[in-house]
């Protein structure tokens, strides 16, 4: 440790005097009166303007552990860095959690919600460092930071402000001042006792104990440019005062962990349960290996592309689920839970490694999804779907609720034999377009008979039940030599223009009378 700061200096060091004492915080923020093994949790984004389907993997794994066990759900904005930040970016994550139905927990009493906001908290445990020596202000410039690294380089030693690299570490109390006399706005950095020789030993709730080298760097805790905390100050002070038990983060966080564990300990403060997820990889279409989702390849890492395709969002998250807590599938399928949410996930079984996410395994949960669905839900989604994402023609199609009620419905009465051709509302609605007269396209390639058109035609009464209506089509069979699925064949590609359709009496009862007769004779 080094001589600590005076007040004034202190004050003049971070631009005010600090609002709190740790003890005013450790009181405002009490530990949270919860049952045992409640957990609290967090999905921190940094508002980029782009929500990685990884990221909604990790606020599922955080609302669902949340909730199983009584506890809490924050969202938190980590907008500490004032250079990214794009317009509208927490409004897409804000929009992104509640159309996926992942709800959260705003509770005033342990916000505000957004680190920029958080500035008086940061600033008054900074305040605490500085008094006793555990950080310090360090005034080197851009330009001598690249020179130390440059010069680090050369030499083959690790880069960084650490040791004798650190060149304020021991500033005294007239040097600080003449440099704030200056007009220079220092950073404040950690004055680090860490020895990379030595190891510090962090724990991950699923990979165990690991051993790290200690820290020995100087790293920044609040940015001279903005007053604003770097990520690894931040996450301590908020995740210690929003009285966070688990934090789940991606694996990229890993190696920080020493130096986190090192500033919960430097605290005196109970590190939280960390828990390092594994990437979300897919398999390469060109090179069959297996591979992290590309932000610029792979359309599906953004969750936007679930939404604007109209992927039915339950569907995606029970995926995730599956992928989180693979035991899922299986209890689904043997009825022991309906939902993700009914699932119970063990910490242990999160994947360290290989989270495989393949967009044929998402069609099958979508298909048995809908397939689940009754007709009213499901009109309702496609419906809403098509109001917020669709183009002209999926907005006209639903514009008439009751015939679209109708398509839908077809072949969705008979519990065990329910179709599972429906894998997103886009789909879904391209499916269906041939029942609507704006978009149907007349098949003119397929050869028809003719003849059994006009003999279909001459004896059709819509009113008929299936069994007169298939005992006509028999008769027109026999009449003219071909097979029964032959005639069936032919209205069905007169009325849809495709060979392959849903049930065929179904399709023309929901068409209706004038609509099957004019389309059979406009082709004659
Ligand atoms: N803002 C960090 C990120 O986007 C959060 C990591 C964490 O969950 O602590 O990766």
């Amino acid at each position: 440790m080094r001589t600590g700061l005076s007040e004034d200096l202190i004050a003049r060091v971070l631009g005010a005097a600090p609002k709190y004492t740790i003890s005013e915080l450790e009181e405002k923020f009490p530990p949270r009166n919860l049952p045992d093994g409640a957990m609290v949790t967090r999905f921190a984004p940094s508002p980029t303007g782009y929500m990685h389907l990884g990221g909604l993997y990790q606020a599922l794994i955080d609302s669902h552990l949340a909730a199983q066990s009584g506890g809490v759900f924050m969202l938190r904005i980590e907008d500490t860095d004032t250079k990214r930040e794009v317009a509208d970016a927490v409004k897409l994550i804000v929009d992104s959690l509640y159309k996926f139905g992942i709800g959260y927990n705003s509770d005033e009493k342990y916000g505000p919600y957004y680190q920029s906001q958080r500035r008086d908290i940061y600033h008054s445990v900074a305040a605490e460092l500085l008094r006793d020596g555990r950080a310090y202000p360090c005034f080197l410039t851009a330009d001598d930071l690249e020179q130390i690294r440059s010069q680090q380089s050369a030499a083959g030693f690790a880069t960084g402000v650490y040791g004798e690299f650190a060149r304020d570490r021991d500033i005294t109390a007239e040097d600080i001042v003449r440099h704030l006399d200056n007009g220079e706005v220092p950073t404040i950095r950690l004055y680090s006792t860490g020895d990379p020789v030595r190891r510090i030993f962090c724990k991950d709730a699923v990979r165990g104990s690991i051993g790290f080298p200690e820290n020995n760097e100087d790293i920044v805790l609040i940015k001279s440019n903005d007053g604003l905390p770097t990520y690894h100050f931040a996450h301590l002070c908020d995740d210690h005062f929003m009285r966070t038990t688990h934090v789940i983060r991606g694996e990229e966080w890993l190696p920080s962990l020493p130096l986190h564990t090192q500033l919960f300990r430097m605290m005196g403060w109970q590190p939280p349960m960390y828990i390092h997820t594994s990437t979300i990889d897919k398999i390469d279409e060109e090179t069959g290996k297996q591979r992290k989702l590309s932000k610029r390849k792979d359309p599906e890492s953004n969750v936007a592309f679930f939404l604007r395709d109209g992927w039915p969002t339950d569907a995606v998250l029970d995926y995730l689920g599956n992928i989180a807590a693979s035991g899922y599938e299986e209890a689904k399928l043997k009825g022991m839970v309906k939902s993700f949410a009914e699932y119970e996930m063990k910490l242990k079984k999160i994947p360290m490694s290989g989270a495989l996410f393949d967009m044929k395994k998402l069609e099958w949960w979508a298909k048995e999804y809908i397939s689940a669905m009754t007709v009213s839900d499901l009109v309702k989604s496609v419906v809403t779907w098509a109001n917020e994402y669709g183009d002209e023609k999926q907005k006209m199609q639903v514009a008439n609720q009751d015939y679209l009620t109708a398509v839908l419905a077809i072949e969705r009465d008979n519990p065990r034999r329910i179709r599972k051709d429906f894998i997103t509302w886009k789909q879904t609605l391209g499916i269906e377009e041939f029942f609507f007269d704006e978009l149907f396209v007349p098949n003119t390639e397929y050869k028809y008979n003719a003849d059994v058109l006009r003999a279909f035609l001459e004896n059709f009464d819509i009113a008929d039940d299936k069994d007169t209506w298939w005992n006509k089509i028999v008769e027109i069979a026999q009449k003219f030599g071909v097979k029964n699925g032959d005639v069936a064949m032919d209205l069905r590609v007169a009325l849809s223009g495709r060979t392959n359709t849903p049930d065929l009496y179904s399709i023309m009862q929901v068409m209706g009378g004038p609509r099957v007769i004019e389309r059979i004779k406009a082709l004659l």
